[in-house]
């Protein structure tokens, strides 16, 4: 079936790949030219101009390396930062089950090509244009491209059909969801022929856009600019009109302008979140959206799915319970090796004598579309039971393969059921309907087998299956027995399966009068992981929720399993739907666990929880839940068990769907707002300190404290490199000890605002006093730039340390916590050292050697301020 890989190659040669625009990513080159277009470049390149003219060539070409080095630096980091967000975005494109070589293989959408035969089910995004050749209970979202809300129903038409033109009942777009069913199809057009590609311009790419944090930062950054060139042309007109030579207080004015823009700023955020963003795909979490880490260190709510989020996804069925007996299975997981016993006595069995156990287990068989394989040949020992050492490898639902691992313990599978009966039509498994049937033919007969949640099928069961395999009809007491013992089971935090069947000649889903077959009842154990996030998450103030399609017993016994119902209550689907929303705001806030939830009741939850101010992240899987997903402030999609569709809607994919993961996510969120605030503190303090040394310079009368070079200089080393490391910062070890931030603080909340401007008035005041005393000691105006080029510098590298804790102060910290910071601190102490030691530099940068006791001077007033400030702080 399907195209051979060579065809599919050589077609994929002259169609082209599957792909609906050019990606527009930025190449080498337009990121080095980037780099000039920046204010503070802009500005050194008019200041070189006027070098130039006015005939100082060495001082152009000082300019024009130091821009050059910049660039360099600027373009290694963005260069990095712009591969590793490539490659998120490569890792989320999509993907197709496609038939190549007559084998059902997952391929990349792109490189599929028109004749390729695809298989579509509920959740995948259609990822060309293509015609039905089969089809069940399939309906397609169109509204992409139609705007129609309402999903189509779509069935086979001829397979020769090509026109893809829209709202055909037989095609399927390129773009739109499949929300339910299954269907196959064959491609018959790709890339820029499908409909989309023919209205491509309005997709959205991944999220390039600034996040909030970005924006507000780039306001900042512009608002210190715009004053700083006011203060510019204030000294300028100052001097000229006190009859200063007009090109020394030309590159004063532009001197102080660069000392002022905090041009690293923007850069820097960007390259923190992304870093954050490869370190928390490390951890297996990938976000799709910068802006989203900024949000997940906000969130005070987690709404998490139960299966496989919370518990292992390893469903075992551990007993089947039919009216006339209830069966026991031993074999823990997916374990090749397991028996079938009967009754609390624990006899063993041998199931083909047992007829309605046998009839119960085919049922789960039909009704399934998982596949198990193994490597090993399960050795069959005496009595059926299997004795193998290996795993089953599951494919699909994990609920259907824990009713064929079981079925396949007491010797029944889909190959040995293949003689006598044979799969006709189905009838697809959906959490609204929570049910799924497959219609059969069985020899002459022809059957519908049905399985699903207990409350939806036992109400439509009207005889039972008896001890030797025929009906009987089901009296009111057996009914009563039989929810009992459902009720019984999902306390125990088992999920119970009905089994049930009739015979029919057509796929008639809402038939009623089924015979019932038996409940089997299958165990999901908590992760231990997830019940050590449940934890942290408790001790960092954030509310975890576990919302499922389980029975109530079931959630609520999981829940205090995982320690998730400490003091929380829960509430079925129908529960919330008796609520009004003003209702369901008051009371929210004491429910831990929602059971028996359809899609639409996440919603609510998600918007019930942000009225009342909360930052809610939300974890959905299935094809329904994208809009909660969606809805949520972070929407979390699962990597293994979760729909295209989801995952498009979602914020961040846990490629493990682990709760555990998603906390982690949560603490790499607030750790990086925290070392964003930890290096604009330290950036904003260094230009203020910049700032201020030349401008109070100029007002006290003074010749001017630094050269334009020197300036650049110390933007250079200390701006650049130790302001990355401090993004860089492992989590302080508290951090999920506190509360969460809430969205609303403002950045400079706590205080910050102050301790820059402070910090940022001593080092000023520090790089004047080492001047000045330096011309007191009689030395000459380059010792006195000299020595207070190092008191800048040496000044700035110290505070850098003190801005890693807004909590403790310097000596109470480990220096050597952040290595890629030591290792920034050196290299800029290193490049300070060169610049006023070695001669050839010294003549660059106008420096001189200084005696001791000018360079005593020097280093005591950059050590002054922060030894002082370390004394009278409390921590
Ligand atoms: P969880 O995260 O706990 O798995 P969910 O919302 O994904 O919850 P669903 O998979 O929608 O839950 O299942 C809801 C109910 O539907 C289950 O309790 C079960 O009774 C029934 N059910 C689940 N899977 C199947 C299936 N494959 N076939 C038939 N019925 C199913």
């Amino acid at each position: 079936m399907g195209l051979t890989e060579n065809e599919a190659a050589e077609k994929l040669k002259t169609e082209g790949e599957n792909v609906l625009a050019e990606n527009r990513q930025a190449g080498p080159v337009k990121i080095f030219i980037g780099q000039f277009k920046d204010i503070m470049v802009m500005i050194l390149l008019g200041a070189t101009v006027i070098s130039i003219l006015l005939g100082e060539i060495s001082d152009a070409v000082t300019i024009i390396l130091i821009v050059l080095l910049n660039a360099i630096l600027g373009f290694i980091q963005e260069y990095r930062t712009e591969h590793t967000l490539e490659a998120l975005r490569s890792m989320t494109a999509p993907t197709a089950k496609c038939w190549r070589d007559d084998k059902l293989k997952e391929i990349e959408a792109s490189k599929l090509v028109t004749g390729d035969i695809i298989e579509l089910e509920a959740g995948d995004r259609i990822p060309a244009d293509c015609a039905v050749l089969k089809a069940a209970g399939f309906f397609s979202d169109e509204a992409i491209l139609t705007g129609e809300s309402v999903a189509v129903s779509k069935s086979a038409g001829s397979p020769e059909d090509t026109d893809n033109s829209l709202n055909k009942p037989n095609i399927v777009y390129c773009g739109a969801s499949a929300t339910k069913g299954v269907c196959r199809a064959k491609v018959i057009a790709t890339g820029k022929h499908t409909q989309m590609g023919k209205i491509s311009e309005m997709l959205t790419d991944i999220d390039r856009e600034p996040t909030p944090l970005q924006k507000r930062l780039g306001e900042l950054g512009k608002a210190v600019a715009v004053i700083c060139l006011i203060v510019c042309a204030a000294v300028f007109g100052a001097g000229v009109l006190r009859g200063e030579n007009v090109f020394d207080m030309l590159m004063t004015g532009i001197t102080i302008a660069i000392a002022a823009i905090p041009e690293g700023l923007p850069a820097t955020v960007t390259i923190a979140l992304a870093l954050a963003v490869s370190r928390m795909l490390k951890q297996k979490a990938l976000v799709n959206k910068l802006h989203s880490v900024e949000t997940l260190g906000c969130t005070s709510v987690i709404c998490s799915d139960k299966t496989g989020t919370i518990t292992e996804n390893k469903m075992t069925v551990t007993e089947l319970s039919t009216v006339s007996a209830d069966y026991y299975f031993s074999g823990i997981g997916y374990r090749v090796s397991g028996a079938v016993t009967k009754g609390d006595d624990n006899i063993a069995v041998n199931p083909t004598a047992e007829k309605s156990l046998t009839e119960a287990l085919r049922c789960g068989v039909l009704c399934s579309t998982a596949e198990i394989s193994t490597q090993e040949v399960p050795k069959s020992r005496n009595r059926g039971a299997l004795a193998g050492r290996g795993e089953w490898q599951v494919t699909g639902d994990s609920t259907e393969a824990a009713l064929l691992i079981a079925a396949a313990k007491a010797g029944i599978t889909r190959e040995s059921l293949s003689g006598s009966c044979r799969v006709l039509g189905e009838y697809p498994f959906d959490s609204e309907t929570r049910f799924m049937a497959v219609l059969c033919s069985c020899g002459s007969d022809k059957r519908m087998y049905f399985k699903g949640a207990e409350e939806v099928l036992l109400p439509r069961c009207s005889q039972y299956i008896s001890e030797n395999g025929a009906p009987v009809p089901m009296s009111s007491a057996v009914r009563r027995e039989l929810a009992e013992k459902a009720a019984e089971m999902s306390d125990r935090a088992l999920r119970v399966l009905a089994l049930a069947t009739c015979s029919s000649d057509t796929l008639e889903p809402n038939r009623r009068n089924l015979v019932f077959l038996g409940f089997a009842g299958m165990t999901d154990p908590p992760r231990e992981e997830a019940k050590t996030a449940i934890r942290k998450c408790a001790a960092a103030s954030v509310k975890t929720v576990m919302i499922t399609g389980d029975h109530k017993n079931t959630a609520v016994a999981v829940a205090k399993k995982a320690g998730l119902l400490k003091g929380g209550l829960a509430m079925t689907g129908a529960e919330l739907d008796a609520l009004s929303d003003e209702e369901l705001d008051r009371v929210i806030g004491k429910y831990t666990v929602f059971s028996r939830v359809e899609p639409v009741h996440k919603l609510r939850i998600v918007r019930s929880f942000k009225r009342r101010g909360e930052i809610v992240t939300m974890t959905g899987d299935g094809v329904n839940d994208a809009p909660a997903v969606k809805e949520a402030d972070v929407g979390v999609a699962m990597g293994v068990t979760g729909t295209d569709v989801t995952k498009q809607a979602a914020d961040v994919i846990l490629m493990d769907d682990n709760l555990a993961t998603l906390v982690s996510a949560v603490e790499q969120g607030r750790c990086v707002y925290a070392n964003i605030r930890k290096f604009v503190r330290y950036l904003l303090s260094c230009n203020i300190g910049e700032v201020l040394t030349m401008f109070l310079g100029i007002l006290m009368g003074m010749p001017v404290v630094l050269l334009p070079v020197q300036i650049l200089l110390v933007n250079l080393v200390t701006d650049g490199l130790p302001a990355v490391a401090l993004g860089m910062e492992p989590p302080e070890k508290d951090i999920m000890n506190r509360p969460p931030r809430r969205s609303a603080e403002g950045f400079f909340s706590g205080g910050l605002m102050w301790k820059i401007v402070i910090r940022g008035v001593f080092i000023g005041l520090s790089t004047l006093a080492s001047f000045t005393t330096v011309m007191r000691l009689g030395g000459s105006l380059e010792a006195c730039r000299t020595a207070a080029l190092i008191t800048l510098v040496v000044s700035q590298l110290i505070h850098v340390f003190e801005c890693r804790s807004e909590r403790r102060s310097l000596f109470r910290m480990n220096p050597f916590g952040n290595m890629k910071l030591v290792i920034a601190v050196v290299i800029s102490a290193a490049v300070l050292a060169a610049a006023v030691i070695l001669p050839q530099l010294q003549m660059v940068f106008s420096t001189v050697d200084l005696s001791t006791p000018q360079l005593l001077t020097a280093l005591g007033f950059s050590a002054a301020v922060p030894v002082i400030s370390s004394i009278f702080s409390k921590k």
